[in-house]
């Protein structure tokens, strides 16, 4: 550690009036010195930590690259622990590049992906969750997902993980006691208790295994599928949605995102519509895409919006499961409300539960029925009677609507606010968000189990000791008590350079 080189990138993205760029390492003061001429005529070599200095950065020949701050910070009392320095430069690409150049003629070398993050943990500034949290932090698109990188970058996650830590820790040094009196047959573990201990270990992995699907879901945004018979309004809606807040997401650090989706921010949480591309072209959703990938894409969703209209006449069914198509009956099918008239005559309720029946939605799926084109019906009694009919043989929640112009939007972000439970988030519960760590807790959580079996059997103390101590690595590959080389260049590899 004493003999790292020095490391140099450009902390900043494109854009921007100013850039900043960090160096990390035993020699950063004197590399940057060796570029930098401060007003004061002194030499940053021999300036104290955490001071700014005002200057230019020369090149070979003596010319003013640029007019710049340079920030000081001494190990060990900086984010890598290092001596470090940031250059807040204008962001030209030229000045970014002629600085790096020159920093690198110096003796800088171009830092690679999270390499200053990864000094900061091997100095111990920050365990390996923590480190992650930062990839996290910066690709964090709304207040939820901002919120959970921040819990687990200040450490209250990793808290989590070192008291069941410290629990199994106790259990274990118990068994190992008894161990050493080997003959004496001495139990220092009392069975019942061990058990009870195993118990509470296991449920509170079991429920931070569970927190995974809300973690990942707020941390990648909520896979959301739009679905409905051609000419429903899907995209209308998908367009008012959007709104202002219309947002192409490419590639974020630890996330993998290999399609361009639509996305928006409602109420601090990221929903991700999903292909929708395909649910835009409808005529290709019943023609080319097929009703198997229509399925797909709704598998996929957490959330799925079926949208009908109430208007919708003349259709027959087709009798293809999720795509079959509702017949039009007398109003509601009821004849209390034939009053309604011709142009409130909607389609079939019982039919339409039927569809959103056969959508084979998994519990865990949350589903709502979308009555577009509200503004289309006069009779608004006999549209509230038809969603009430809707929701009966549905068991699903209505929301009525217009895409079009508008109206109870707001009841839709409501809904679709309300099926993420972000209290959890903004509590600071410790939830799992990272598949890595979801991997690592269910390894736990098996190891835990095959514990508690032996426990039952009446297993010897060594060797119980021996499953207790796998559920301890397992949980230790979180937090980076345990770790390899590998993982670490799995983990850093996708941070951006210059963090
Ligand atoms: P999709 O095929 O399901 O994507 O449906 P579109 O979004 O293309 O909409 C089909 C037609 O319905 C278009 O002419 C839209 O303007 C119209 N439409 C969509 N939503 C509404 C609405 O809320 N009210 C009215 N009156 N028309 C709508």
């Amino acid at each position: 550690m004493e003999h790292r080189d020095t490391i140099a990138a450009v902390a900043t993205g494109s854009g921007g009036a100013i850039a900043v760029i960090r160096l990390s390492g035993p020699d950063a003061a004197a590399i940057a010195g060796g570029v930098f001429a401060a007003a004061s005529g002194r030499p940053l070599e021999g300036e104290r930590g955490y001071t700014l200095h005002y200057g230019a950065i020369r090149d070979e020949a003596g010319s003013t690259v640029d007019d710049v701050v340079v920030a000081l910070y001494r190990a060990p009392r900086s984010y890598t622990g290092e001596d470090m320095v940031e250059i807040s430069c204008h962001a030209s690409p030229y000045i970014k590049s002629e600085i790096m150049r020159l920093l690198g003629s110096h003796g800088a070398r171009q830092a690679g992906p999270g390499e200053f993050t990864v000094r900061a943990f091997l100095a111990g500034k920050m365990d390996l969750a923590q480190a992650e949290a930062v990839a996290d932090m910066i690709a964090a698109e709304g207040r939820a997902a901002h919120a959970l990188a921040s819990n687990q970058l200040r450490g209250s996650y990793s808290d989590a993980f070192g008291t069941l830590r410290a629990q199994l820790l106790e259990l274990v040094s118990l068994l190992e006691l008894e161990l050493d009196f080997g003959e004496e047959d001495v139990e220092f573990a009392d069975r019942s208790r061990l058990q009870q201990t195993m118990e509470a270990i296991g449920t509170r992995i079991a429920g931070l295994g569970r927190s995974f699907r809300l973690g990942n879901t707020i941390r990648g945004g909520v896979p959301v599928a739009i679905a409905g018979r051609p000419n429903v309004g899907k995209s209308t809606l998908l367009n008012t949605l959007l709104g202002d807040d219309r947002a192409m997401v490419s590639d974020i650090a630890g996330t993998t995102r290999d399609v361009i989706e639509d996305t928006v921010n409602l109420d601090g949480v990221t929903f991700r519509f999903i292909d929708t591309a395909g649910i835009r072209r409808t005529d290709d959703v019943l023609e080319g895409m097929g009703i198997e990938r229509t399925f797909d894409r709704i598998a996929r969703a957490a959330v799925v919006l079926y949208l009908v209209d109430p208007t919708e006449t003349g259709v027959t069914s087709r009798g293809a499961a999720g795509n079959s198509i509702e017949k039009p009956v007398g109003t509601a099918g009821t004849e209390q409300a034939a009053g309604a008239g011709r142009k409130d005559t909607m389609p079939d309720a019982a039919m339409i539960a039927e569809t959103v029946g056969e959508l084979g939605l998994r519990e865990e799926q949350q589903c709502a029925i979308v009555v577009n084109k509200a503004d289309r019906v006069t009779d608004a009694d006999a549209l509230a009677r038809w969603a009430d009919e809707l929701k009966q043989f549905s068991g699903r929640e209505v929301i009525v609507l217009s895409a079009r112009q508008g109206m109870n939007i707001g009841g839709l972000i409501r809904f679709l606010v309300g099926t993420v439970e972000t209290e959890k988030v903004y509590s600071g519960d410790p939830i799992v968000a990272n598949t890595r760590h979801h991997e690592a807790l269910t390894r736990a959580g098996e190891a835990l189990a095959r514990a508690q079996a032996g426990l039952r059997d009446g297993l010897a103390g060594d060797l119980l000791a021996q499953d207790i101590r796998q559920v301890l690595h397992h949980l230790g590959e979180i937090t980076g008590e345990i770790t390899t080389d590998d993982v670490l260049g799995e983990i850093f590899s996708k941070f951006c350079v210059g963090k």
